[in-house]
């Protein structure tokens, strides 16, 4: 999908208290260049970034997204951002998007070599055609991720708890998936436990429990994840973190891949093997996931 709408951003200090920052925003064409050659984010994919699911004209959950680009931001020692700032610029974004469903994304980048800011903008785009993957489900294989599940911790310089701009391996497994016959992966660590997929958390169900790999091991924390927990407490249910072995995966009675736009798509096939799509629980997330969230 053609991007329509691209918001040049100069990034404020963080201290800085305003009303509006309307006078640090500058629509630009999306279809003309807008970057130096010097960008870090384009030679180094040093930057971080977050894509927020829009439904007719409504940003889903700013503030999570927000909050977790100043999160990243300060993994990468990025200055840091200014979140009136952002969540104005989310507004703006959100203005120009098209009725039914639409991505936003916000990017802030280390900026030209010895420049004197990061870089930042925002792009708004129409989202794909998820229908397919939300009713009918996706078929996953499990990757290795190439790290154990300690990692993260003893190795923070990985950044593996921060959405950074370097998603080149994540696109590179996708590709992969593919070539096996699948739609979509799940990385498991080295040591054999689950930890997500190269754009979207896992939900399983175990019985009558929903449990997630805890952000601790290495993966992002994803904002739909939280909702979606959100969600199931407010049901009643039992929503955990949790280590899960890989040979957990095939023991549960449902799973889903959930990120912000796609929303929840029931796995329905792990390494050739089937598993049962729950659809009207299915249906319900998702109806959930595309009523207006804050
Ligand atoms: N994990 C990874 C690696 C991702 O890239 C994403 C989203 O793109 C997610 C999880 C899901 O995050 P969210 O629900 O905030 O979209």
């Amino acid at each position: 999908m053609a991007t329509r709408f691209a918001l040049l951003i100069v990034p404020a200090d963080a201290a800085e208290e305003r009303a509006d920052f309307s006078d640090s925003f500058t629509p630009a064409d999306p279809s003309a260049p807008a970057l130096s050659v010097g960008e870090l984010s384009t030679q180094r994919g040093d930057g971080v970034f977050e894509s927020i699911g829009v439904v007719d004209g409504h940003p889903q959950e700013t503030e999570a997204h927000v909050q977790r680009l100043a999160h990243s931001a300060r993994l990468c020692e990025l200055p840091e951002p200014n979140l009136e700032q952002w969540r104005q610029a989310v507004a703006v974004a959100a203005a120009e998007c098209p009725p039914g469903e639409a991505v936003i994304k916000l990017i802030l980048s280390r900026g030209v070599e010895h420049g004197p800011t990061p870089t930042a903008w925002a792009t708004v785009t129409p989202a794909g055609d998820f229908a397919a993957a939300r009713t009918q489900g996706v078929r996953v294989v499990t990757l290795d991720r190439g790290y154990d599940i300690g990692a993260a911790e003893r190795a923070p310089w990985l950044l593996l708890g921060a959405k950074t701009l370097s998603y080149a391996v994540n696109m590179a497994a996708l590709r992969e998936a593919h070539r096996r016959g699948a739609d979509d992966a799940i990385f498991l660590s080295s040591d054999g436990f689950v930890l997500e997929a190269p754009t979207a958390s896992l939900i399983l169900r175990i019985g009558d429990r929903f449990v997630t790999p805890a952000p601790s091991g290495g993966i992002l924390h994803g904002t739909t994840q939280l909702s979606v927990y959100e969600h199931l407490a407010g049901l009643g249910l039992t929503a955990e973190y949790a280590r899960i072995p890989a040979a957990d995966l095939i023991a549960a009675d449902a799973a889903w891949l959930v990120s912000s736009v796609r929303l929840a798509a029931p796995i329905r096939e792990i390494d050739g093997r089937p598993l049962a799509v729950d659809a009207p629980f299915t249906a319900a997330l998702n109806a959930y996931l595309l009523s207006p969230r804050d």
